[in-house]
């Protein structure tokens, strides 16, 4: 029996919802009509009904007839992703080796991830125009239109540029200009920044300058109000869009720019489930749409630095700030010579921040460390808080007063007398953000003392509050964690105090001296950002380390070019392609064994002439236990392998994941595979 032409093109390949690295073949009964790939249907799977999306139309399966389960619904009329999308997010699961039905169910908005319908329903303030008073562009200065020139010159090619500008020197002008010219052209245009800079001025910038509805993706949406940006991306009525590092995924009806501010920002690269990183799938995607797209930074990567020396992305420098702003001055206080008071802060810092303060100036003291000290200790026997679950001290916090964990956050009373000897004589050593936030408001009883982490601003609205007092431009002292390192513009901060610089210089994690660099320069960046000219006091017991000493006395970029010198020595990234694969259990030998296995597997790959690896080299590392091997009560070990090409890396992971997922070990373990990680730790 012969089938008609019309039914044999009625098997979908199924990209679905499950941990199996597949797709899934279903029969479309005839009442019907074909979908295109990209087109959201029902299945059943097991026992379950789930959402899959269509990958590929077929006339024929390797399933028998009989095993074929037909599909139970069409959900969309149209294909929610165009094709160029749906096969760049395919190759994406690929690449970073994330079973294709999750990955893809991470890229859809939470409302479409069922049964939802891909409409728009809008409450009045989903999508605003600009507001009445247009902000105007500002003049530029030669480097800033230099830049622009370059950005919008081939509107219709792919090109990468890493806009390298100092703190302060006007990479944001750029950006507006240059989405201007993109939206002046008939064209949308999509921004990633990191989370934490998507604040209400961020938004409100945006608005302010272009008369044109925006769409604004964060994590503090409501599913609906996700859905109704995503569509509107989709279908053209929001001419930019704004987000975070899933935002890179909305599709846009008439592509024309990609801007990804602090390019260099570890919040770019997802750390669980589907472990992508959105700035490289931005450069791919602009590849694939035939477009421009800007990385910028202060402090960029040394992954983008190697790119724009190689040629691979063009490098547009703003080495000075804008307007009359100047770049700080840094002095390291070695604490060695002059150790500071229990409360963290030395003499030097303190008189500093005396002159500061009494010429009515602003200033920023950074300790990256939540909480009032991460060390309760006995002082007869030595016994000291920490975690049950993690190989990790507990915090003590004293509002309200409790231990923590900051790994597993785990909660727990403080103990009014040791648990070890029933002596009194608890102490605390060290110094975090609320401790200093208490000496600091000792020191200078007349000045507000404002505290910015994690802690200060759990609430939606407590960091745009902090933030408003600082706008008002009267004297006051920010104490805070990273949260204050990122983009955030303070024209009255002259001072910027760092409590203790050590702990990225001597990091487990190997790009550990280029975050602390990153880090450090971001903070001192928020220094001196208007007229009147800043100062940045480091303190620090290695005040000759000589990564801190190329830091202040010659800069971000002398001490990148050292650092990636260190890398092409030691052969890793980005001169090699790196991947980990972790494993964890309760059990605390499985993640060794399991990772063990995977070892043999790939040497295995390497003796057989024919396999995956041939007869090209992989480096493999491990397995090791992680730098905190037990983490929330489970025992974590990795293997890493390196190689010097990217392809030969990726066949190997794709085969090794495949037997990974037939060997029965692998039930007695939590796995995952980290391709490019950006936190070893
Ligand atoms: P970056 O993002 O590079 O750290 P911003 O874009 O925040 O810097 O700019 C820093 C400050 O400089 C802002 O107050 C901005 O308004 C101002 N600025 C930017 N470009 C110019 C310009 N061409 N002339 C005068 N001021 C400028
Ligand atoms: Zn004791
Ligand atoms: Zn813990």
């Amino acid at each position: 029996m012969s089938a008609s032409p019309e039914s044999q093109h009625r098997i979908l390949r199924v990209a679905v919802p499950s941990p199996l690295r597949r797709l899934f073949d279903y029969r479309l009964p005839d009442s019907f009509e074909t979908p295109q790939p990209g087109t959201r249907i029902r299945v059943p799977f097991g026992s379950r009904e789930l959402t899959g999306i269509v990958v590929d139309v077929s006339v024929s399966s390797d399933v028998s007839s009989d095993k074929i389960k037909d599909v139970l619904d069409v959900l969309d009329e149209e294909a929610l992703l165009p094709p160029h999308l749906l096969s760049l997010w395919l190759w994406a699961a690929q690449y970073y080796q994330h079973p294709i039905g999750e990955a893809l169910h991470t890229i859809l908005p939470a409302g479409l991830r069922n049964k939802g319908v891909a409409t728009i329903k809008r409450r009045k303030s989903d999508l605003r125009d600009g507001q009445d008073q247009p902000d105007q562009p500002l003049s530029l200065n030669t480097m800033q239109q230099q830049a622009v020139n370059a950005i919008v010159a081939e509107p219709q090619r792919f090109n990468c540029f890493l806009l390298d500008g100092v703190t302060g020197s006007g990479k944001t002008e750029v950006y507006l200009q240059a989405i201007q010219q993109t939206l002046d052209r008939g064209r949308q245009v999509l921004v990633l920044v990191p989370e934490i800079s998507l604040t209400p001025q961020t938004v409100s910038r945006f608005r302010q300058r272009f008369k044109v509805p925006i769409a604004i993706m964060h994590s503090g949406l409501t599913p609906r109000q996700r859905l109704n940006a995503w569509l509107e991306s989709a279908q053209g009525s929001a001419r930019i869009t704004i987000g975070t590092r899933s935002a890179i995924f909305t599709p846009l009806a008439d592509p024309g720019l990609i801007v990804i501010d602090e390019e260099h920002d570890n919040s770019l690269k997802q750390q669980d489930g589907f472990r992508y990183s959105a700035r490289d799938l931005g450069v791919m995607r602009a590849r694939r749409e035939s477009i421009p797209i800007v990385l910028g930074s202060a402090t960029p990567s040394l992954e983008s630095l190697l790119n724009a020396r190689s040629g691979r992305y063009r490098h547009l420098r703003l080495t000075e700030r804008a307007g009359s702003a100047t770049m700080p001055h840094y002095m390291l206080i070695d604490t060695q010579r002059q150790p500071p008071a229990p409360d963290g802060l030395t003499q030097e810092l303190l008189s500093c921040l005396q002159d500061h303060l009494r010429r009515g100036n602003q200033a920023l003291i950074f300790i990256n460390r939540r909480g009032f000290a991460p060390v309760l200790q006995c002082q007869d026997c030595g016994w000291t808080a920490e975690c049950r679950d993690c190989d990790a001290r507990l915090t003590l916090h004293r509002h309200p007063p409790h231990l923590r964990c900051h790994h597993c956050d785990r909660r727990e009373p403080v103990h009014s007398h040791c648990p070890g000897c029933q002596g009194k004589a608890l102490t605390t050593t060290g110094v975090g953000t609320e401790r200093c936030e208490v000496a600091l408001q000792q020191h200078f009883p007349d000045i507000p003392v404002l505290r910015v982490d994690r802690d200060a601003t759990r609430r939606k609205d407590d960091l745009d509050k902090l933030l408003a007092k600082v706008a008002t431009g009267e004297p006051c002292i920010l104490v805070g964690t990273q949260m204050l390192a990122k983009g955030h513009h303070f024209p009255n901060v002259t001072l910027v105090g760092i409590l203790d610089a050590d702990s990225g210089l001597f990091s487990a994690d190997f790009r550990g001296p280029e975050f602390m660099a990153q880090l450090l320069t971001q903070v001192s960046g928020r220094a001196g950002r208007a007229e009147q000219p800043g100062q940045v006091m480091i303190q620090t017991r290695h005040s000759s380390h000589q990564h801190l000493r190329t830091l202040v006395t010659e800069g971000y970029h002398a001490l990148a070019g050292a650092l990636l010198e260190e890398r092409q020595l030691s052969d890793m990234p980005p001169f090699s392609y790196m991947a980990v694969l972790r494993a964890e259990a309760i059990n605390a030998s499985a993640p060794a064994r399991f990772l063990n296995d995977a070892r043999q597997m790939i040497e295995q790959m390497h003796q057989s002439p024919s396999g995956a690896a041939g007869r090209l080299k992989i480096q493999l590392n491990g397995p090791l236990p992680a730098p905190m091997e037990r983490k929330a009560n489970r025992f974590r070990q990795q293997l890493t392998l390196r190689s010097h090409s990217r392809q030969h890396l990726q066949s190997v992971l794709t085969h090794l994941c495949n037997e990974l997922e037939q060997h029965p070990g692998q039930r007695r373990v939590r796995w995952s595979i980290d391709v490019d990680p950006q936190d070893m730790i």
